[in-house]
């Protein structure tokens, strides 16, 4: 070892257990991060960039004013009465460039709980939630008895009442063997007349697909959509409406382990939870 090397070695000791001190801190950091993956496309609700973290979620209940001026749009899919209403509900509408039935009956678990009923129910808790927070909550039925609205007028009134974020509630019935929740968001319609939703009603999917994840613990649909997130051109009620808009199908009704869950009111409070912190998030949180 020549001299020099032995002079220098004291300090290069010192700097070695800086370098390794380091290294070691970084790794533990990058293996204590955030946990992926983000929720969707912008992972703006999975980053949680919120100035006020409270905002989203139970402390959200304790500051009546947090919505204070904001008007949601709720919409429970389908209806009670369609089932006996079908000349009424097969008429066929426009919906943004191509033609759609007015409405469907919606469907329903193997036991016979109808879709209709479960996202009366959730979008009734959901309503009480966000008027809790102090939102102004317009729903396209107030009942689960009657016909309809058709998926226009369900659109329509979004828009006129110039609703800052509009949910259609439902439950989807796909085949028996899958499971999970999807966020459904507006692509551009076949006419092109929802193109300035196009991007809020991306983070509003970010947002409410991530607080229902968190709030039931259901996973991301494994039958259908990418990750939980779907983007479609196909719904009347994403093509017309001039509101950031999107559609959640909590769980699927086919699926025995989801029809379990979907037939509990315990989970329906958490799924009603997690749809209005979504919407909370939507409503309060920058764009990053
Ligand atoms: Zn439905």
């Amino acid at each position: 070892m020549p001299p020099r090397w032995r002079a220098l070695r004291p300090g290069f000791v010192v700097a070695l257990v800086v370098v390794v001190a380091i290294v070691a801190f970084a790794v533990h950091a990058a293996r204590s991060g955030p946990p992926p993956p983000p929720f969707g496309m912008s992972g703006a609700a999975a980053a949680s960039p919120s100035p006020e973290p409270s905002a989203a979620g139970a402390g959200a209940a304790a500051r009546p004013d947090l919505l204070r001026g904001r008007t949601v749009l709720l919409d429970p899919g389908h209806n009670g009465g369609n089932a006996r209403a079908p000349a009424a509900i097969n008429r066929k509408v426009l919906a943004g460039g191509i033609a759609k039935e007015c409405d469907t009956v919606g469907s329903q678990t193997v036991d016979g709980y109808p879709e209709h009923a479960f996202t009366f129910d959730v979008a009734t808790r959901v309503a009480e939630l966000l008027r809790g927070r102090g939102a102004t909550v317009v729903l396209t039925r107030t009942d689960d008895n009657g016909v309809g609205p058709c998926i226009d007028e369900r659109a329509r009134i979004g828009n006129d009442a110039h609703a800052d974020a509009a949910v259609s509630v439902h439950a989807d019935g796909g085949p028996a063997s899958g499971t999970g929740f999807h966020v459904i968001a507006p692509s551009l319609s076949p006419d092109g007349g929802n193109a300035v939703i196009l991007a809020p009603s991306a983070r509003l999917a970010d947002a409410v697909g991530a607080a229902f994840e968190r709030s039931t613990g259901e996973t991301r649909a494994d039958y259908i959509a990418h990750d939980g997130l779907a983007f479609r051109t196909d719904l009347g009620g994403l093509n017309l409406s001039r509101v950031p808009k999107v559609f959640i199908e909590c769980a699927n009704m086919r699926n025995p382990a989801d029809a379990a869950r979907v037939s509990d009111p315990a989970w329906r409070g958490r799924a009603a939870q997690g749809i209005t912190d979504g919407i909370t998030a939507f409503l309060t949180v920058p764009p990053s």
